[in-house]
């Protein structure tokens, strides 16, 4: 009877075993005893075991071997056996007749992993095989957890501790880590097949552990992510070199690096690992083999980022933002006609943030939609305020982000807060910039077109920064194009004013008003009022002002 514990037979596939014996009663004794459990494949001498071996190479989980056969016998199997890699890791037990000190040592020698003794006794034959079946398929399973069957490579764990090891093994060295990850591998793995993509993944793991100078070890960390620990270098290239993309099964490969110089010891392989990796995102989706470094500014500047993304919603129940205003001015007359809303942001322990710092990653988050919300409800009051008060009343234009498009009861909302506040709509503006057109062109067409028809003015932002083209300006409801600040100070830098002398024609012909933004000097207001422009922005006229300066400045006129 076979012990519970030592019962494969819950386990949902049989196990092949490989019966070489050339007596046919001991050969079927066996089989019998082991078809209790296994299925068996019988050979009745060395050679049809050799033959049983290569064609059931990959189903068989375990050889029981006589010794001495007629013609080719146990040890000549073991020779052939052994001589074959495929076989490395097939256990072998051996039956023999006598107590021979001498044929157990050769078959040790020759690879024989257990002995049975002749005359076979089935409870100790079944105990041998299933705990050799047992310890072969237990190495297996630690095997797949310390090296990737892929690559070859370190698995991730094992990668992490094995340079843990070697760092307090080697205390005054010098190491980096790089860090590379394939750009779009579940396309690749999508169009070319997963046999193809683990050719890739070997060829890679080769390529870089000898394109890397200097590589100590390699780990695949990741689907399509690799580690290697190297010898600390000077001055790493911003580039990789091409070989690591050779004789690729695949084509048109792109490879990302990330490198953290100097490993420090106190950090943890697994955290290196990821700042590795967080330098690398930083080059994502540009053209080139990219190496960037995880250096200090990019700590800080991450840093702030997780910082920025877990205080904002207290931030805006705490008032910490606040909206300035920047006068626009009658680029003939001088008279203020206008105002931009500048959301300002003075955080209580890193104080003052830009907004080209932090709107970009609320425009990443999503909370850029709140905010801007806010900064609506805050031109509202101030226009409120400034009629309470009897200053000279003037639009405000609020800043929209791609993502408020995605709202569509946007205009309506807008709308109920303007006559919440009781503002007369033609008090508040739109600043669109071209890129959120680009991406949702028939909703932001419709939407701009509804807040027209509601009364608001629609600006174009930042014409000429790049994304400009006809068609936009074609397709959109404006009233006002706004052109770039880049466009004043590449003019003022060469002193050709010509492109913003045709864009102001073209904006004419369109039927549309024209601000430009960034004017400085007394001259580029000139040169740019000269050229029809309507009004002006920029610090000529004033920077940005909080709402008590701003009331000031309408009360001086
Ligand atoms: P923008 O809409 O193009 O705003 C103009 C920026 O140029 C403002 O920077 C302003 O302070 C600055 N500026 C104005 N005149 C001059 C000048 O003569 N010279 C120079 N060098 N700069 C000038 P700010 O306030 O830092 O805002 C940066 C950007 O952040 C804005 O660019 C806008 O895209 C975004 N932003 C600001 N507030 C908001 C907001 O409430 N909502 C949204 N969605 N975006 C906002
Ligand atoms: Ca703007
Ligand atoms: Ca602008």
């Amino acid at each position: 009877m076979m012990n519970a514990h030592n019962d494969l037979s819950q386990r949902t596939v049989r196990r092949k075993v490989l019966v070489v014996e050339d007596n046919d009663l001991n050969r079927e004794m066996l089989c019998a005893v082991l078809e209790q459990q296994f299925d068996t494949i019988q050979a009745q001498d060395g050679f049809a075991g050799l033959d049983a071996l290569a064609e059931h190479q990959a189903e068989l989980s375990l050889v029981l071997l006589d010794v001495y056969m007629p013609g080719c016998d146990g040890f000549d199997f073991l020779r052939s056996m052994r001589a074959d890699s495929r076989f490395d890791t097939l256990p072998v037990i051996v039956a023999t007749a006598s107590d021979s000190v001498d044929d157990e040592l050769l078959c040790l020698k020759l690879g024989a992993n257990d002995f049975v003794l002749k005359p076979y006794n089935s409870e100790i034959i079944m105990n041998r095989v299933t705990n050799m079946i047992r310890l072969r398929e237990s190495a297996a399973i630690v095997n797949q957890l310390t090296w990737d069957e892929t690559t070859g490579l370190y698995s991730r764990e094992l990668f992490f501790r094995t340079v843990e090891d070697f760092l307090t093994a080697n205390p005054d060295g010098e190491y980096d880590l790089v860090c590379s990850d394939i750009d779009g591998f579940s396309v690749l793995s999508d169009r070319y097949g997963s046999e193809n993509c683990d050719e890739l993944l070997r060829e890679l793991a080769r390529n870089l552990s000898d394109a890397i100078p200097g590589c100590i070890a390699g780990g695949r960390i990741g689907a399509d992510a690799f580690a290697f620990l190297v010898e600390h270098r000077q001055a790493w290239p911003a580039e990789a070199p091409q070989e690591a993309l050779d004789n690729l099964p695949v084509p048109n490969v792109s490879l990302k690096f990330g490198v953290v110089e100097h490993v420090d010891r106190a950090t943890a392989v697994s955290i290196a690992c990821n700042r590795a990796m967080r330098a690398l995102e930083t080059v994502k989706g540009r053209h080139g083999l990219l190496v960037a470094p995880y250096d200090d500014d990019l700590h800080q500047r991450q840093e702030l980022e997780q910082t920025i993304r877990e205080t904002m919603e207290d931030a805006l129940d705490g008032l910490q933002f606040e909206v300035y205003y920047q006068p626009k001015h009658d680029a003939k007359t001088g008279t203020i006609r206008g105002a931009e809303a500048l959301v300002r942001w003075s955080h209580p322990t890193i104080g003052f943030i830009s907004p080209g710092l932090f709107i970009p990653i609320f425009e990443r988050n999503g909370f850029i939609i709140k905010l801007d919300m806010f900064v609506w409800e805050e031109a509202c009051k101030e226009i409120k305020r400034c009629e309470d008060r009897g200053l000279p009343t003037i639009p405000i234009s609020v800043n929209a982000s791609r993502l408020d498009f995605d709202n569509p009861d946007l205009p309506e909302r807008i709308c109920e807060l303007a006559d919440r506040h009781g503002i007369d709509h033609a008090f508040l503006h739109v600043e669109l910039t071209e890129s959120a057109y680009a991406e949702n062109p028939d909703t932001v067409v419709r939407m701009l077109g509804e807040m027209k028809s509601l009364g608001f003015s629609t600006e174009l932002d930042d014409f000429g920064a790049g994304y400009s083209s006809l068609v936009s300006l074609n397709m959109l409801p404006l009233d006002i194009m706004k052109l770039d600040m880049s466009m004043v100070r590449q003019a003022t830098a060469t002193g050709d004013f010509r492109i913003i002398e045709s864009t102001i024609k073209l904006a004419q012909v369109l039927g549309l008003k024209t601000v430009v933004e960034g004017i400085e000097t007394a001259e580029e207001a000139q040169r740019v009022t000269d050229m029809g422009c309507d009004l002006i922005q920029g610090y000529y006229y004033s920077k940005p002002l909080n709402r008590d300066d701003f009331e000031e400045y309408l009360k001086r006129g």
